[in-house]
């Protein structure tokens, strides 16, 4: 397998917080590969270290076969679009683009088949100022000023983040079709439903790598059952619920609660029979299968 990112013990901390704490992990060619975490999980700063924006405390990376000390070999094979908006909200959609170009020595003309796909869907609004855009068209011109030189590695900082939810499916859509031409993409979100859409994904808390796996392998090992629980007076089961022997975590699904215990204690009955003596109604107690999402919430309550 062709490797197109290698970390290796990155560690970065800022004063006394650890962004990052010897993270190591590989990224094959034409991967999408995911970094699921909440806030303050470290997903940026490892994203700016990789594009050479930001230097490592210690440890290193081969980025398309460079080291993290070859910044301008590296940036000219990135493709970047940060967490916050970068575009320039005075110039037009057009005008970004050409800009982008321009700073990597090329030409929209040039590499417009990368972005034509995208592109098509904002060239109606090309005169229109970024900064007049919706959320989902300024993501849609980011991805294509940072697709615009023709990278063999893109990194995509929390670009769902505060899109509405037509919008995030479409660009998840678009990743897989960039997928299909070879790119290799790293993308970090901290929504957790969203790691469906790749094809492995780093588990990101406090600096560390929890745990890294297609999706469908760390649904595969989860080692404990899932309860769901649901009653009338949500408020009052979430004091109740504590109460349940053996749950190794609680914690809020929707209109449930989710409930993880080990396979050989796990007992709807002796659940229900609480809820009874707790004077809850309309409740409903089952077995489910675990999501991605109940994979991360055990990991993450447990690390
Ligand atoms: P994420 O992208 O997952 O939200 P970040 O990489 O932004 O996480 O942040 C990781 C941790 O490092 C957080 O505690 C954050 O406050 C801290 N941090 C990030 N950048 C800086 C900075 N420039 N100065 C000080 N602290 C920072």
């Amino acid at each position: 397998m062709n490797e197109r990112v290698i970390a290796t013990n990155i560690t970065k901390s800022f004063r006394s917080t650890k962004a990052l704490n010897d993270v190591s992990f590989s990224v094959n060619e034409g991967e999408l590969f995911g970094f699921i975490g909440p806030d303050g999980a470290g997903k940026s700063t490892l994203f700016r270290i990789l594009t050479t924006v930001m230097n490592a405390d210690s440890g290193d990376a081969l980025v398309d076969g460079f080291h993290l000390k070859d910044e301008i070999a590296i940036r000219s094979r990135v493709g970047y679009m940060p967490g916050k908006f970068s575009l320039y909200h005075d110039l037009s959609v057009q005008e970004n683009l050409e800009f982008f170009a321009k700073v990597f020595g090329t030409t929209v003309q040039e590499n417009y088949s990368i972005i034509k796909e995208i592109y098509v869907q904002l060239e109606p609004f090309k005169d229109r100022r970024a900064g007049k855009l919706s959320g989902g068209m300024k993501q849609k011109l980011a991805l294509c000023c940072a697709l615009i030189h023709k990278p063999r590695v893109l990194f995509l900082d929390e670009p769902t983040t505060g899109v509405d939810p037509v919008s995030r499916v479409e660009f998840w859509e678009m990743l897989s079709r960039l997928k299909q031409s070879g790119l290799t993409i790293l993308v970090s979100t901290p929504y957790m439903d969203e790691a469906s859409r790749c094809d492995r994904v780093a588990l990101i808390q406090k600096g560390r790598i929890l745990d890294i796996d297609p999706p469908g392998v760390i649904i595969k090992k989860f080692p404990l059952h899932v309860i769901a629980v649901k009653s009338e007076n949500m408020q009052k089961l979430r004091k109740d619920i504590l109460k349940v022997e053996d749950a190794e975590s609680v914690y809020g699904f929707g209109e449930f609660l989710h409930i993880t215990m080990k396979k050989e204690n796990s007992s709807t009955e002796k659940i229900e029979t609480l809820l009874k003596q707790q004077g809850h109604q309309h409740t409903e107690v089952k077995i489910i299968e675990a999501g991605i999402e109940d994979c991360f919430m055990h990991l993450m309550e447990n690390n």
